[in-house]
């Protein structure tokens, strides 16, 4: 036991030894074995802490990531019939032909594609970054690879935005990786 720790460093009573709190503010006695104790689980707190945070952000990435993957890739390769299937619905011409929009079933099957391109390639994205966050290996490119589904979400400012929060929480578990 060191001199200071014979006084209280809350408030300055003196301390006899083998005591582990206060008597005056019940403040826990430096160097006691009472303080070990407390830091050691404030240890396993801590950790446990980034156990779920790491969990979370996994689980967050596949109900993403899978869902877009298999939804994008169906999308595009069946644009064709889905495309077919919106011209010929009565509402959508009714809405061509009151907005005297120059569309054709051509067009609607381009921006299918796209939309489904851009749809598997953000999920994509989305299946690198998670797989890196288990492996917890190239944490840089877990969080370019999220930033960059976040980015190919781009039909959606919400999924935009989600996307980026959730890129940097992949940034802010740096320290649990091991690259
Ligand atoms: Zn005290």
């Amino acid at each position: 036991m060191t001199e200071d720790s014979k006084f209280c460093t809350g408030c300055g009573r003196g301390l006899e030894p083998g005591m582990q709190f206060c008597p005056q503010c019940g403040r826990v006695v430096s160097g006691s074995e009472t303080e070990e104790e407390y830091r050691q689980k404030a240890v396993e707190v801590e950790q446990f802490l980034a156990e779920s945070r790491f969990n979370w952000v996994i689980f967050a990435l596949a109900i993403y990531a899978i869902p877009t993957t298999i939804a994008g890739l169906l999308l595009l390769i069946d644009a064709g019939a889905m495309a077919d299937t919106v011209w010929s619905n009565a509402d959508f011409q009714n809405w061509v032909i009151s907005h005297d929009y120059d569309i054709t079933v051509d067009s609607v099957q381009n921006y299918i594609t796209i939309v489904a391109g851009l749809c598997l390639a953000s999920g994509l994205c989305a299946l690198v970054s998670m797989a890196c966050v288990i492996r917890r290996k190239m944490w840089k490119i877990a969080v370019v690879a999220c930033a960059a589904a976040a980015v190919l979400c781009c039909w959606s400012l919400f999924g935009i935005f989600i996307g980026l929060l959730m890129a940097w929480f992949v940034y802010s578990l740096k320290e649990m990786f091991s690259s």
